[in-house]
């Protein structure tokens, strides 16, 4: 069996040599920032698979007050959109390690929010919701694992909470 030489030759080495921890570190916020945008696009989607389900049979789920409720989630959507084109646009101009607060923010809101709708567009479509014939309960998995996955909610809501304080207490 033949081996390719792994060894790495300076003009291939991407930052140096014992410095791949720290690129890794570097994707951490781009990474996060597409997570988010993939989530509220998923929030989207969801939004309108509920408002379709709920005008489309019998005595019209969309008559309920309780289902107008859900679907003004679009106001959380627009707020996670926003929060998600700052945190992009700090990125860009400030950096990511001064962008680190956005960064934290969004990859709490995104999830939250994507979660949030899809189990009310779940809840609408009944049984079929939770069912493999449509996207949602999948859809949910994967948006739910992103509360975990890139750092817990738990240590981004520290880190916020910390780069707050600071504010104050290095004044
Ligand atoms: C679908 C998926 C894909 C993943 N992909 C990757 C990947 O590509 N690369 C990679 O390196 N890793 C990946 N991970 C790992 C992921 O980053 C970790 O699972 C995540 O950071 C949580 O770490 P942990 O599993 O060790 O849980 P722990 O750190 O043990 O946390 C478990 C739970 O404890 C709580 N908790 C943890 N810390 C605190 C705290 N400081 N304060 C309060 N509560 C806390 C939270 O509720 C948390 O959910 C992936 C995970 C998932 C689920």
């Amino acid at each position: 069996m033949e081996f390719t030489d792994v060894r790495v030759s300076a003009a291939n080495l991407l930052l140096g040599e014992g410095r791949g921890f720290e690129i890794a570190q570097g994707r951490l916020g781009p990474g996060r920032l597409h997570h988010c945008m993939r989530l509220i696009g998923l929030a989207e989607r969801a939004l309108e698979m509920l408002c379709r389900r709920a005008g489309a049979f019998g005595r019209r789920l969309s008559e309920q007050g309780v289902t107008l409720e859900r679907i003004a989630e679009r106001i959380e959507i627009d707020k996670a959109r926003w929060l998600v084109l700052n945190a992009a646009y700090m990125m860009d101009t400030v950096g990511n390690r001064a962008a680190k607060k956005e960064i934290a923010m969004i990859k709490v809101a995104a999830p939250k929010i994507a979660c949030r709708v899809l189990d009310w567009a779940i809840q609408v479509h009944r049984g079929a919701g939770v069912s493999q014939d449509l996207l949602l309960a999948h859809a949910y998995a994967g948006a739910r694992s992103l509360r975990l996955a890139d750092g817990p909610g738990e240590v981004h809501r520290a880190q916020i909470g910390k780069l707050e304080l600071c504010r104050y207490l290095s004044a």
